[in-house]
């Protein structure tokens, strides 16, 4: 029955990581997988985790586990929509957003995008060039064909704000367009905030539907400042549908724990929303699951928790920026080339590095140290303990 099937031909991001595990060399380091790993190169268990974890604790452990309703947890929700929108406009005081807890990220852009297809068959989708493989994947597994818009600009590792512009300007009316909240995957290039509050107005007139990923919350610069675009596009009228994940910046990849919120005009036109996504829950997995929401929805709805979770937040993305730093500072004392800067400059995890394929294949071959073909480095896989071998061997394939 299933002798035609074709072989799967394999997530390249995920292969690698395999590749990697399968590598006997000591020494061996990997920047492939967007994974934060702490200055012992490991992946961090939250202290705030393991407190809201015990917390949870009762005689019956976590106690009975009934199904969740379609859109999860209540104060899960309300939680998500504070952290992403922010407390103090009136989006939220007039009830205008509709709000799933989500099987993270991934789950968030997927549940999304069925949503879209069913409601706007007629709408294509534009994501950057370059832009996190998935999104093609999951829109056109949706039935969408997908398009890209020019982004990354190769020559001067920065963005192509002009051409961006240009071309979401004359897109048809009811395009989606798949932006990047903050630290864009894969090249580390954020629109300023100047350059948000001129794209919004271009979207809006567009009537174009801004569909913005935010993987990455407190990464980039600050939990608030990272929700600009979102404040800012919803704030001016555009239409949102956002996806949240909280597989980083919690660290419970595992949990697959995220956000969807659609922004309304009203509390009657959310409502009606809110259950159109519940519906299309319904037909994906019926219901999401509990323990991760319930830990994040105990930390984001106490004061001394949060406090605790933005300081260890904070840590995570102070250690990225010193790595950052390091990792320039290495390189520069061993090679002078104007493609060292966007080390410093671009933002989050990741840093577009300009290296070709043939020289991240030699980095992987010669020297054990694991990138995207891309040239996309993972900045948190860095530590005091790799970072000069890393700028070693970089500065050797650039040679
Ligand atoms: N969007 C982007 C841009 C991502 O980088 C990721 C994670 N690599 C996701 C979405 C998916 O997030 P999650 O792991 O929570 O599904």
């Amino acid at each position: 029955m299933f002798e035609h099937i074709p072989a799967y031909p394999g997530d390249p991001i995920l292969s690698l990581n395999e590749d990697f595990h399968r590598d006997a060399r000591l020494g061996k380091v990997n920047l492939s997988i967007g994974i934060y790993f702490d200055a012992k190169g490991l992946l961090p268990v939250l202290r705030v985790v393991q407190h809201a974890e015990q917390a949870l604790q009762g005689e019956r452990g976590e106690g009975p586990r009934p199904y969740l309703p379609m859109s999860g947890i209540a104060s899960y929700r309300e939680a998500v929509q504070a952290l992403v929108f922010g407390t103090d406009g009136p989006l939220l005081r007039d009830e205008r957003v509709a709000t799933l807890q989500t099987l993270g990220g991934s789950g968030a852009l997927k549940v999304g995008s069925d949503f879209l297809r069913r409601l706007f068959p007629q709408s294509q989708v534009w994501i950057s060039d370059p832009s996190w493989e998935n999104h093609r994947v999951v829109f056109e597994g949706s039935g969408f064909t997908v398009h890209t818009y020019p982004y990354y600009d190769a020559a001067t590792g920065g963005l192509q704000f002009e051409a961006m512009m240009a071309a979401i300007a004359a897109l048809p009316p009811r395009s989606i367009v798949l932006l990047h909240a903050c630290c864009h995957n894969p090249t580390g290039v954020d629109l300023s905030h100047e350059q948000w509050l001129q794209l919004a107005p271009v979207l809006r007139e567009r009537e174009s539907i801004a569909f913005i990923d935010m993987a990455y919350q407190g990464f980039g610069a600050g939990l608030d400042d990272d929700a600009f675009a979102v404040r800012t596009l919803a704030q001016a009228g555009v239409a949102c549908v956002v996806a949240n994940s909280f597989s980083k910046n919690f660290s419970l990849y595992g949990e697959r724990c995220g956000g969807l919120s659609v922004v309304c005009a009203d509390a009657d036109e959310a409502q009606r929303v809110q259950g159109q996504l519940n519906g299309t829950v319904r037909a994906n997995y019926s219901n999401p699951p509990t323990h991760g929401a319930k830990v994040i929805a105990a930390i984001l709805n106490d004061a001394e928790l949060r406090r605790q979770w933005t300081t260890e937040l904070s840590d995570m993305r102070e250690r990225i920026a010193a790595m950052r730093r390091s990792l320039h500072a290495d390189l520069s004392s061993r090679i002078s080339s104007p493609r060292l800067d966007r080390y410093v400059q671009q933002r989050g995890m990741f840093t577009y590095t300009g290296l070709t394929a043939g020289q991240v294949d030699r980095l992987r071959i010669e020297h054990g140290i694991y990138l995207l073909r891309s040239g996309r480095l993972c900045i948190a896989g860095l530590n005091a303990g790799n970072v000069g071998q890393v700028a070693r061997a970089i500065a050797a394939v650039m040679a």
